[in-house]
């Protein structure tokens, strides 16, 4: 792990090592693949910040006959949430009567998460499930609560793991938090 990142002027210390990530998404797969025994889930990966998560935990999970799909939206510029949520990449399929596993990166606001479920809950679904890598629950401004959590943490911004800065740094197999002044 790298000491020290930085980026767009910005710098970054280490937070959470690859093994700390591999243990969560390992624990939370093992839970996921309890409560979806019997099912043929679709899993929704969000883009783009959740990619690689979504990669590892699906195949922890293991169900041969789950399926995945992605969505996209975007709300933050720089290190900040803009309070707006733009879909940028809607889901085509159908979903009606079907187990649901949303994966995403990190929830902040919860403006995201609460509008993706409102959105999908309107196409019938058996079941909404909603994990998540990264929850700061002292930012919420929904009371939104995902099913999983791999990691709760402070409202601080943070880089690795498929999260970005301005869309760079994803590639970083450990998570890094900005540096105080
Ligand atoms: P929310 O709608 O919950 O405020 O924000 C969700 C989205 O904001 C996440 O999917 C992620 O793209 C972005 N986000 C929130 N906090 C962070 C952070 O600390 N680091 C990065 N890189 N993105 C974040």
């Amino acid at each position: 792990m790298d000491n020290k990142v930085t980026v767009d002027g910005l710098t970054f210390v280490p937070y959470l090592t690859s093994d700390e990530i591999n243990k969560q998404v390992k624990r939370v797969a093992a839970e996921l693949r309890e409560d979806l025994k019997g099912k043929n889930p679709l899993f929704l990966c969000v883009l783009n910040g959740a990619f690689m998560f979504a990669a590892d935990l699906i195949r922890e999970v293991g169900i041969n006959d789950s399926r995945i799909n992605f969505v996209k939206y975007s709300s933050y510029e720089g290190t900040s949430s803009t309070g707006k949520v733009k879909e940028i990449m809607g889901l085509t399929e159908d979903i009606e009567g079907v187990d649901v596993v949303i994966v995403e990166d990190i929830v902040d606001t919860g403006l995201t998460a609460s509008m993706m479920v409102a959105d999908l809950k309107k196409r019938n679904p058996r079941s909404i499930r909603f994990v998540t890598l990264l929850h700061k629950p002292e930012s919420s401004k929904t009371g939104f609560k995902p099913d999983y959590v791999a990691f709760s943490i402070p409202p601080k911004f943070i880089i690795g793991y498929g999260l970005d800065l301005d869309g760079k740094v994803r590639n970083l197999k450990d998570i890094y938090v900005i540096e105080e002044e």
